[in-house]
């Protein structure tokens, strides 16, 4: 028999499957960090409890009480990260997403190029959480992020895509390379940079086009036109 399934079956099933991968590994996860534990959380399983950031001289320097839940996509995805004592304003400047209080860790492309081989809770706590809120305590006592970020939104992707394509901030530009990208297969080595620079390819965006093709197409032009709207180039 021919099984048909609907959008929302397919949902489900993609859903227990990040669910699953998640489940399997916090056990391990809450051996790295025992000052978290399984807690149910509307018939789900999520990791929950106190992280502590240490400061630069090894003392305490703030805790956060966290909630760390799995995402459908995981672990090609990060799972979703939830400060839950209200110390972390609930604003897109401080890096927490508005429509779903989640926080913002870092942004999709370098989330999916992180995620292309998987990514385990615990490398995710470790690289992406403590950094995180190690961050915010920072920011809340310094002023400012340690590390620079990028802005968050739109804004950010700009940063962000002008940095890896070298466009000196200009959204006419990054979102057309972006598009060219997004639509073409790699160029042949000796022929001229797409960007119009006058080099050779292989000088020039070779290393930017694959690493940003790494992070798919859909994601490209979607952030493309995202640019291209707030910036008014398209
Ligand atoms: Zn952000
Ligand atoms: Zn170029």
């Amino acid at each position: 028999m021919l099984l048909v399934l609907d959008p929302i079956n397919l949902t489900e099933i993609s859903m227990n499957n990040g669910y699953a991968c998640f489940l399997d590994q916090l056990d391990q996860a809450i051996a790295a960090y025992p000052t978290l534990r399984k807690v149910g959380v509307d018939d789900r399983v999520v990791l929950a409890g106190c992280l502590p950031v240490i400061d630069r001289d090894g003392r305490l320097w703030e805790e956060y009480e966290v909630e760390i839940h799995a995402s459908e996509q995981f672990p090609h995805r990060f799972p979703y990260l939830y400060e839950t004592g209200g110390k972390i304003p609930r604003i897109g400047d401080w890096h927490v997403n508005e429509d779903t209080f989640t926080c913002c860790t870092t942004i999709p492309a370098e989330e999916i190029l992180r995620c292309k081989k998987g990514i385990t809770v615990t490398e995710y706590i470790d690289e992406q959480v403590m950094p995180y809120l190690f961050n915010q305590t920072h920011r809340r006592v310094e002023g400012y992020y340690v590390n620079g970020e990028y802005a968050h939104g739109v804004k950010g992707l700009l940063e962000y895509y002008s940095h890896v394509l070298g466009t000196d901030g200009s959204p006419g530009v990054t979102v057309r390379q972006l598009l060219y990208i997004a639509e073409n297969t790699c160029p042949p080595r000796t022929s001229y940079c797409f960007c119009g620079s006058g080099l050779k390819y292989r000088h020039c965006h070779k290393k930017a086009f694959q690493m940003l093709q790494e992070v798919g197409v859909e994601i490209l032009r979607m952030n493309a036109l995202m640019i291209g709207r707030r910036y008014g180039v398209l």
